[in-house]
């Protein structure tokens, strides 16, 4: 009651945004919205229409040489292994710089922030950057599809790209290489020869880690400010019991069925969604990008203010999508956040809970645009006229690896067949009544599928549910008793989703939205995207 009293009281506020003729018209759409549904009594009268500010992440980064703050000079390259940068002319390491000025406590965090590096990229913007040499004055021309730096030609002075161009090449952050390029070939090395045995053959006599590649991929880092509402009904097991004869039992349930709501606080910190349409296209077929998203989570905690001298030695990958067009995933990713937070407080529904109605409301959101190191093994696998680009990806910070090898079918079918015939003759020759001898018809199927999976990983991913780092606060939970069910033949609640996950990119839910905001449009074409591998090797 007190809140429907509130919500009276606060309307005229809410309303008289509408005359305020300055705000962008989306703005007031979304301003209509909210107070034709604080009338409905559908949100909490806490709505605001949106703010949205932009955090400058380039400062001071105009004139296209970063100085080695000891001699001048303009050769900078990381230190992988003390995570420094390092003067290649006098060898002076220096700290990198973090970000400043963006929000850092999220739970006071309304309205959109955003870093200047995330802000929308410009269809027709140019990749090529035009700088003026301080040193000598001449003029250098940067590309910064291949490199976000280049050589003056007349004086040898390194030539950088840091301020943000609207083409999405300059991210606000970068998350640096931590992992060495013989330690990545070893974790890939690692993992093929574990999966030496089924491999296809032209596979294992191809296979070379000399062409691995470092790459810095674009990421989306979005810190969230939500609460979140979820109602619906649990079940708790009373008593579970057979019924029947000896030669037909079914197993029973007894349970108590309650409704059940649970309201809280939900801070999300540095959710991080692919920002290539390339990357974030985990349902085709022609690649393994999935197994570049299962390498996920990186320490995005310690990321730093972007300069183009970590990417020296690296490739990049340009982001081309925009918030937009991300944002349907960052709320199913966080609502599954959400729904994973709230199982924390529902042990006692041992049968599962059923949300009939969940709501995610954003307060505040912060989006950052970072670059986060992998490094790469790619092979392509020509089958008839298809082909499937196979990567093995090792997470450049942590070591987490994971990888797609091509498998030999033929052997591993024979070897299944061979497993299922010894099962099934052995099954025929068991002298017992019991059904029980009916489950080696398995074996060999499931020799079958265990390998596929092992060698193929088509179904790794990121588990952004529990991966993410999160907060829950002032809880407030509803159970109410309803009644008592007996007889029950299922073993969980009918239509259990309390461990449901939704926002994943591995399903192509969201693929058309990312289709439809691609910034340039030949990005999903998979032999241009080749054609700018193989050039890089
Ligand atoms: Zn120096
Ligand atoms: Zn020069």
């Amino acid at each position: 009651m007190a809140k429907t009293e509130k919500t009276t009281k606060e309307l005229p506020k809410e309303v008289s945004v509408e005359e305020n003729v300055e705000k962008p018209k989306n703005v007031l759409d979304e301003a209509k919205k909210i107070a034709k549904e604080t009338i409905e009594g559908k949100k909490e009268s806490t709505d605001k229409p949106e703010e949205k500010r932009i955090v400058k992440t380039d400062v001071g980064a105009k004139d296209g040489q970063n100085k080695c703050p000891k001699c001048g000079a303009t050769d900078i390259s990381l230190n992988v292994k003390k995570g420094l940068l390092r003067c290649n002319f006098c060898r002076f390491e220096f700290e990198p710089e973090k970000v400043e000025g963006l929000e850092t406590d999220i739970d006071h965090l309304s309205g959109e922030v955003l870093g200047s590096g995330a802000k929308d990229i410009v269809a027709d913007a140019s990749d090529v950057v035009t700088f003026k040499c301080t040193s000598c004055g001449a003029t250098v021309v940067v590309d910064t599809s291949e490199a976000p730096q280049a050589r003056c030609h007349w004086c040898r002075n390194t030539l950088s790209v840091n301020e943000q161009i609207p083409n999405g090449a300059i991210p606000d952050q970068v998350l640096p290489f931590g992992v060495s390029k013989d330690e990545a070939e070893k974790k890939i090395r690692e993992f093929v020869e574990a999966r030496k045995f089924f491999a296809h053959p032209l596979f294992k006599k191809e296979f070379t880690t000399a062409n691995i590649m470092g790459v810095y991929f674009p990421y989306m880092l979005v810190d969230v400010n939500s609460h979140s509402k979820l109602v619906g009904e649990g079940e708790h097991l009373v008593r579970r019991y057979t019924v029947g004869n000896d030669d037909h039992k079914e197993t029973r349930y007894d349970a108590d069925l309650y409704a059940v709501e649970r309201e809280f606080d939900l801070t999300v910190n540095d959710l991080t969604v692919e920002s290539s349409s390339d990357r974030l296209d985990n349902s085709q077929t022609a690649k393994t990008n999935n197994v570049i998203n299962a390498i996920m989570p990186f320490d995005t905690e310690n990321c730093v203010k972007y300069n183009s001298n970590y990417l020296k030695g690296y490739t990049s990958e340009k982001r081309d999508v925009n918030i937009d067009t991300l944002k349907p995933i960052v709320e199913a990713q966080a609502k599954d956040i959400a729904r994973m937070s709230a199982n924390e407080t529902l042990k006692h529904y041992d049968r599962g809970v059923r949300w009939e109605n969940e709501d995610l409301k954003i307060k505040g959101q912060q989006w950052k645009s970072a670059y986060l190191p992998v490094w790469l093994y790619s092979y392509q696998q020509v089958k008839g006229d298809k082909k499937i680009l196979h990567y093995v990806a090792v997470n450049a910070r942590t070591k987490e690896t994971m990888g797609s090898v091509p498998i030999n079918y033929t052997l591993l079918l024979i070897i299944s067949a061979i497993i299922e015939l010894f099962c099934i003759v052995a099954m025929i020759n068991i002298e017992t009544d019991s059904g029980i001898k009916y489950v080696l018809v398995l074996p060999g199927v499931l020799f079958f599928f265990i390998k596929k999976s092992k060698y193929r990983n088509a179904s790794a991913r990121h588990h952004h549910e529990s991966d993410t780092k999160h907060e829950m606060k002032n809880v407030e939970a509803k159970d109410e008793y309803i009644k008592r069910e007996n007889g029950l033949s299922n073993s969980q609640i009918r239509g259990k989703n309390n461990t449901s996950v939704y926002g994943s990119t591995n399903s192509n839910t969201f693929l058309d939205e990312i289709k439809k905001g691609i910034i340039g449009g030949d990005s999903l074409d998979p032999d241009d995207k080749m054609k700018l591998w193989w050039k890089m090797d």
